[in-house]
Parts: C-alpha cells; sequence; structure tokens
C-alpha cells in the first residue's frame, strides 16, 4: 500500500534492528569490512557513484546508517533521485552553484536571492572567472532577454529574501529546458512539503534544513535535491569538496521531519490569523506575503505552491526609524534574529538597499521592512503583542 508522504514521514525511520522507534545515531569515521574483498566493492561502488537506494558508504565522510536514513527520507519527500547533506542551508547553496559553474560561464540570478548568496556570485564567482547576471524578479521579460549562449545556470530564490518578490517557475523551467540549461532553486521558505521543484522540472531543488526541517532552532543543516541529470556534477563536486552532515545533526533533522506537516500547517493557519490583523493597521503600507487574491504574487503562488509558510515582511510608513526599532525592541513574543523555521516569532528589521545588494528593490520614500517570522504560539497572544507595540511607530 503507497503510504501518504504525513504517514510516511511518521513511520519511515522506525528501526526494528535497534527495537526502538528512533532510528539509531551511528558516530563513525571508520567504516568497517569483513574482508579486503568486501573493501574493495565498496570502493569500487563509491567510484563508480553507484544508484542512490544502493546503501554503499565506505567511510564516514559518505555517510553511516542515520544520514542514509535521512537521504531516504528526503529522496521521497522531494520527488529527487538523491539528496545530498551539507553542515548548513549556506553550503547546500555553495554547492549547487560550485558544483555547476565553470570559467567562462554565467549564471542567471535573480536579485531577490539570500544576501550571502549574492555575495558568492558577485565576489567568489568572479574570481573563477564566472560571470554573475542578475535579473530583476518581478519582470519575466528582464529575466528572458538576459540569457545568452553562456548561461550555464539559471539561479532563482522564491520567493525573494526579504522582499518576497514571486517568479513565474514553470515559465523560467521551460524555458531553461528548451535552451538545455540547469536550474536550481532555494526553496527553504515553502519546503519540499508546500512545493516539490524537481516535479515541476527543476534540476537542483536546495533547502536550509536549519529553517523548517528542524523546526527547533537547535541544527544547522542543508539538502540538495538533484534529478538524475544533475546528480553527477553535485556527485563530483561534494566527493572532492568534502561536505557531509553529522549523524548528530542528521539525527535531529530526520525528528524535525515527522512534525514537518503539523508544524507547517499551524505556521500558516496562525501567519493568516495574523495579517487578517496587520491588514487592517494604517501604520503598515504593505504586508510582503501571497495573501491578496487579487495581486500577482497570489496568483504566482497559487499556480505551484499547496501552502505558504510563517515568513513575511512589513513594509513601514514612518518619518522616524527609530520608532520603527522601537517597535520592534518592545515585542515581547517576539525574539530578534535571523534564523526562523523554529517554533518562535521573531522579528528583525531589516534595509535592503543599505545593505547595497539589491538592484531592482527600492523603498519609497520613508518606508522600513521589518521581517516577520510567525511562530506556534497562541495567536491571540501573538496579536496582542503586535498590537502593543505597533503604538510607538510615529
Ligand atoms: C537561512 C537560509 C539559508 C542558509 O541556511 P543556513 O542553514 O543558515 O546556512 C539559505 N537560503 C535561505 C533562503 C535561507 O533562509
Amino acid at each position: 500500500m503507497p503510504k501518504s508522504i504525513k504517514t510516511y514521514l511518521k513511520t519511515a525511520a522506525k528501526d526494528y534492528s535497534s527495537r526502538s522507534v528512533n532510528p539509531p545515531v551511528v558516530r563513525a569515521s571508520t567504516i568497517l569490512f569483513r574482508t579486503m574483498q568486501e573493501l574493495r566493492k565498496f570502493q569500487k561502488d563509491v567510484i563508480s557513484k553507484k544508484k542512490p537506494e544502493v546503501e554503499h558508504w565506505d567511510y564516514g565522510r559518505s555517510g553511516t546508517q542515520t544520514t542514509l536514513q535521512l537521504q531516504k527520507m528526503l529522496r521521497r519527500l522531494e520527488d529527487a533521485y538523491q539528496v545530498f547533506l551539507t553542515p548548513t542551508g549556506f553550503a547546500a547553496v555553495a554547492l549547487s552553484i560550485m558544483s555547476v559553474c565553470r570559467p567562462g560561464d554565467e549564471i542567471l540570478i535573480s536579485d531577490g536571492v539570500y544576501r550571502p548568496t549574492q555575495k558568492l556570485a558577485d565576489d567568489l564567482l568572479k574570481e573563477f572567472k564566472v560571470k554573475a547576471v542578475w535579473y530583476n524578479p518581478n519582470s519575466f521579460e528582464d529575466f528572458r532577454n538576459k540569457i545568452t549562449r553562456k548561461t550555464k545556470l539559471i539561479y532563482v530564490e522564491n520567493p525573494g529574501s526579504n522582499t518576497f518578490e514571486m517568479n513565474d517557475l514553470g515559465k523560467i523551467v521551460s524555458l531553461a529546458k528548451s535552451k538545455n540549461i540547469f536550474t536550481a532553486i532555494d526553496n527553504t521558505w515553502a519546503t519540499a512539503y508546500f512545493f516539490q521543484p524537481l516535479k515541476l522540472g527543476f534540476d537542483i531543488a536546495i533547502t536550509s534544513a536549519t529553517k523548517y526541517y528542524s523546526g527547533h532552532s537547535d541544527v544547522m543543516a542543508g539538502t540538495v535535491a538533484v534529478n538524475k541529470k544533475a546528480y553527477e556534477k553535485v556527485w563530483w563536486y561534494n566527493h572532492v569538496s568534502g561536505y557531509r552532515l553529522s549523524s548528530d545533526d542528521a539525527y535531529l533533522i530526520i525528528r524535525g521531519l515527522r512534525t514537518l506537516d503539523i508544524r507547517l500547517e499551524k505556521h500558516e493557519e496562525n501567519t493568516k490569523k495574523v495579517i487578517n490583523f496587520l491588514k487592517t493597521q494604517k501604520k503598515i503600507s504593505k504586508i510582503l506575503y501571497p495573501y491578496k487574491s487579487s495581486s500577482k504574487e497570489f496568483k504566482l503562488w497559487k499556480k505551484y505552491y499547496s501552502g505558504a509558510s510563517g515568513l513575511l515582511s512589513l513594509i513601514i510608513k514612518s518619518k522616524s526609524k527609530n520608532s520603527v526599532y522601537k517597535f520592534v525592541n518592545s515585542l515581547e513574543l517576539f525574539g530578534i534574529g535571523y534564523s526562523w523555521g523554529g517554533f518562535e516569532s521573531l522579528a528583525v528589521y531589516t534595509d535592503p538597499v543599505e545593505l547595497g545588494t539589491r538592484r531592482y528593490f527600492k523603498f519609497e520614500k520613508n518606508e522600513h521592512l521589518v521581517r516577520l517570522h510567525i511562530g506556534l504560539e497562541d495567536t491571540k497572544d501573538i496579536i496582542n503583542d503586535l498590537k502593543r507595540s505597533l503604538k510607538f511607530i510615529k
């Protein structure tokens, strides 16, 4: 009987060999072999990049029972040929880009991507003679016009970090396919639970597992899900660069995955309730989140996603930046911090323009951006906290 993804995530990791509902955490550098012949066979399997579902590993860096278990769960969740595990989400970004781009290539990349990704594309890639070409995530025309014969990789983050632009992902993928260009997407905001990029035709899907896959703000990890076409490239670069996730951290991600569905559905429900309050607030001029059914963002989101997560931004109009700081500082339930995706609400004031990495995002006069992560607390308390603190904005 084929299990639904919800059931699968609950049951996939139970382990009859240890008579436990939890898989063992195997800490290992040395992997032991019974005979030299067996060692040689494993060595050959590793070098021939044998099929992902075959459990072959010969050294701690290529995996343990714990990391293999996590990979198996993620292959199903992402509908992927293989999923590579990295020590952080950003390492998953770096692994993906460095696996594909070579000197003389161009990477066509959305202006809405996570800031460290911008720095990697602009600064590091330049040293390797790879040119970063930035497109406006609000304009498919701009995207299309910037494809050249040198474009090797199209890199999207959807929605954009902090500013939540929505790309037309299906159109991007079909154009890329017709020109035989690799496509990668940072899917951290939705995770594969709400959107499976490989099913739509992306070659590579990146997730910071630090966020919702973990769900508890106590571990860092990244995942790179690939189709068959991208597998060889990512496998090879991973093999020569030494990325690996520890079994302890992999265990915590397995634990998080079991409640991913329940947590994400609750984040979505809470966020909808909080937005219903926020949209009545005069001090907030825009809410960057796919909630207004008449908006272009909503339509693009609805076309591809089955749900929306708990991360959004507010555009606040005020002549006093200090009063917007005071709004953030006065929040009691919301922590001030970056790494969202855990159980608790967070707020952070961000100025993408001042950071100097954005080409297409512009504020109107006296606009400020505050990013919120809506956590799993009671929405009555979240709304009261916001209501009380919004009063400080002048
Ligand atoms: C957090 C984040 C990353 C990086 O993940 P880390 O685990 O913090 O390294 C990459 N992309 C997006 C969109 C993120 O939000």
